[in-house]
């Protein structure tokens, strides 16, 4: 741990958005040197100002993400490198990286058609290559059961966040799109990210402002899974309760299916 790692975790210490073992890494460091800790404490003394002085209004999930993405491809490093840290022990903290939300990776990088821009296979992909590319930060890294009860909170569907053998966390990111609210679980497994949209079942049949097409409704419907292999890729709808939930890795379809119903 040095001084810029810090220093670049410091905002995200005061807004509690790290696993309590990262946050004690980064304490640590505090303990240790005075000029950190007496950023951390001026960074507290902003954020408690505000928070008397300022009625908080809430930015639409979108336009907060826009700006994370922004700051995070003008300073170069990927926000997970700056969360995590970057010499994780994958033996011992098969740590999660990112999350992801359609509504911000679709201003950057504008779709073709709102057909293929509401088709939920075309979101999950978009997300899990956001995810990849690291542009976007999670809202909470922590595990199953703190991350299944924080998106729990905001959404009207059963979150659905599956224990994955060796892996103690993940990260949860809550957005809108259309006024469609929607929860993503994202996982890191030796090296394989596995991020799972998921979204109001109900809303998905609807199809006004998200949908699938026809064939993918009617397996989801007899209560199939439906597997798409695409570009190396492996996209695996399924229901949940009342969630419908895509999938998406580059682990082969046999694994990728393991791990979800282990
Ligand atoms: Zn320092």
């Amino acid at each position: 741990m040095n001084c810029k790692e810090f220093q670049e975790c410091a905002c995200e210490i005061v807004d509690k958005r790290l696993s309590d073992e990262r946050t004690q890494e980064l304490l640590r460091h505090a303990n240790v040197c005075p000029h950190c800790r007496y950023e951390l404490q001026a960074l507290q003394t902003v954020k408690t100002v505000l928070h008397e002085k300022v009625h908080r209004k809430s930015v639409p999930a979108e336009l907060y993400y826009t700006i994370v993405n922004r700051a995070m491809s003008e300073s170069g490093t990927s926000w997970f490198q700056k969360l995590f840290g970057i010499k994780l022990n994958p033996a011992i903290a098969v740590v999660v990286l990112a999350a992801v939300l359609v509504g911000a990776y679709s201003l950057l990088f504008p779709v073709a058609s709102i057909a293929d821009e509401s088709n939920i296979i075309n979101q999950s992909l978009e997300n899990y290559q956001a995810v990849i590319g690291g542009s976007i930060k999670p809202q909470l890294v922590s595990n199953h059961d703190e991350v299944r009860s924080f998106l729990q909170k905001e959404v009207n569907f059963s979150v659905n966040v599956p224990k994955m053998k060796n892996c103690k966390s993940c990260a949860g990111v809550l957005s809108i799109f259309k006024g469609v609210k929607l929860a993503h679980v994202v996982y890191e497994m030796e090296g394989n990210i596995i991020y799972i949209y998921q979204a109001n079942l109900d809303d998905v049949m609807k199809g006004d402002k998200i949908g699938l097409p026809e064939n993918v409704k009617v397996a989801l419907e007899d209560n199939k899974w439906y597997i798409e292999e695409t570009n190396n890729k492996t996209v695996v709808l399924w229901q949940y309760k009342n969630t419908l939930c895509a999938a998406v890795s580059k682990l082969k379809k046999d694994h990728l299916v393991a791990l979800l119903t282990e």
